[in-house]
């Protein structure tokens, strides 16, 4: 099912007579493809979870319109747009059995959706069998662990054959490596069942790594959509920029002059046709090439071992942060007491942004 957002705007009133308005949600334009995965990304308070509300009826908009296919859905409740919802907290009955869990939302389906009792167990049993939690129909809430728990939560939400699923901070109540265990899971199922699928998260590692495409938000607008290694390698503005990856992206005060980029007293590579300008240079962590020749001059502070690789932890008078993570291969050699580190850079791993806009240029 195709989803269509358009000029979504959803508008908290203030809590106090002089405050302002909390715009939660900004003019979001956008149609989310049928049968995808989608990444909603951003950081706390930049208007995911009322995202997804308003896509969820949850929340009713503003302004604005939410389309299900063809279908206005926008005044729609959330029991009649179909749709699975899974949250943070599993939100599981804990008096019901995994089973009676599952088979909880086909309980009250009219018409000639309504099932028999064998038809809801086939039903509630071919969709445990899918999240692997068919061995565990028998066993209350509690007596699972939290990934597991999750499963069911999931398992609830797709019984009914949504039209899309959202998921709300699905993973984070789980430790780091369920956590990822789980997200393949997710992802698995999400391609096994094609249902359109909207999750939101703050973890743009989990966000990249699963998702067809990544909706980066702040402050209630949207700032880049796209596919994830796409965002990460045109990164629209510095915000963009330095929300994706780890390490961060390194920033440097900079500027453009006679065509060359210009940090401190240094030109570390060229920019030739580019009119003089003061920007931020953004270089990626394995952007740096360690060069005894090369043009970018750092402070050495330490160099930390990570097997294949090694991060190289320097310092810069022009930089922004505390300090120039560059991850280099294992085979450079660097001397104990070094106190400089020069790099040549690779020009596709560095960015411009203007200073004052901060928009890529
Ligand atoms: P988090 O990752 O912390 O959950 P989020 O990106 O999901 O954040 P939202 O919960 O959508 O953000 O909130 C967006 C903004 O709207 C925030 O400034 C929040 O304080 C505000 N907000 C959300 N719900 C309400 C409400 N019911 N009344 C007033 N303001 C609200």
């Amino acid at each position: 099912m195709k989803v269509v957002l358009e000029n979504l705007t959803k508008r908290f009133p203030s809590r106090n007579k002089k405050g302002e308005d909390v715009i939660a949600v900004n003019d979001f334009n956008f149609e989310i493809p049928d049968g995808q995965l989608i990444g909603l990304l951003g950081p706390s308070g930049c208007g995911k979870s009322t995202t997804l509300n308003l896509i969820s009826g949850l929340e009713e908009p503003t302004s604005g319109k939410v389309w299900f296919g063809d279908e206005d859905v926008t005044r729609l409740p959330p029991e009649a747009r179909g749709v699975g919802l899974v949250f943070q907290n599993y939100a599981l009955y804990p008096h019901l059995t995994v089973e009676e869990n599952i088979i909880f939302p086909l309980q009250n389906l009219k018409g000639d959706r309504k099932m028999t009792k064998e038809e809801m167990h086939r039903k509630a049993l071919e969709t445990a069998k899918l999240v692997q939690i068919d061995g565990l129909m028998e066993r209350k809430p509690k007596e699972l662990s939290g990934g597991q728990q999750q499963r069911v939560a999931i398992a609830r939400a797709l019984v009914k054959i949504p039209r899309v699923l959202l998921l709300d901070e699905p993973l984070s109540n789980l430790d780091a490596r369920l956590r990822l265990q789980t997200r393949e899971e997710l992802r698995r199922i999400q391609r096994e069942t094609g249902v359109t699928t909207i999750f939101v998260t703050h973890d743009q590692e989990e966000a990249m790594s699963i998702s067809d495409l990544i909706i980066v938000m702040k402050d209630g607008k949207v700032h880049q959509i796209g596919k994830p290694q796409e965002v990460y390698d045109e990164p629209v503005n510095l915000f963009v920029a330095q929300f994706l990856g780890t390490p961060q992206i390194n920033v440097f005060e900079g500027e453009i002059r006679n065509g060359k980029v210009r940090i401190g007293e240094e030109d570390v590579l060229d920019a030739e046709g580019r009119e003089d300008r003061k920007v931020w240079v953004g270089i990626r962590p394995e952007g740096f090439i360690p060069d005894e020749q090369g043009p970018l001059t750092c402070r050495m502070d330490r160099v930390e071992v990570m097997g294949r690789d090694v991060s190289v932890v320097s310092t810069h008078e022009k930089m922004t942060g505390k300090c120039i993570r560059s991850i280099v291969s294992s085979e450079n050699r660097f001397a104990p007491d070094q106190e400089t580190v020069r790099f040549r850079l690779k020009p596709h791993k560095v960015f411009l942004f203007d200073r004052e806009s901060e928009e890529r240029v």
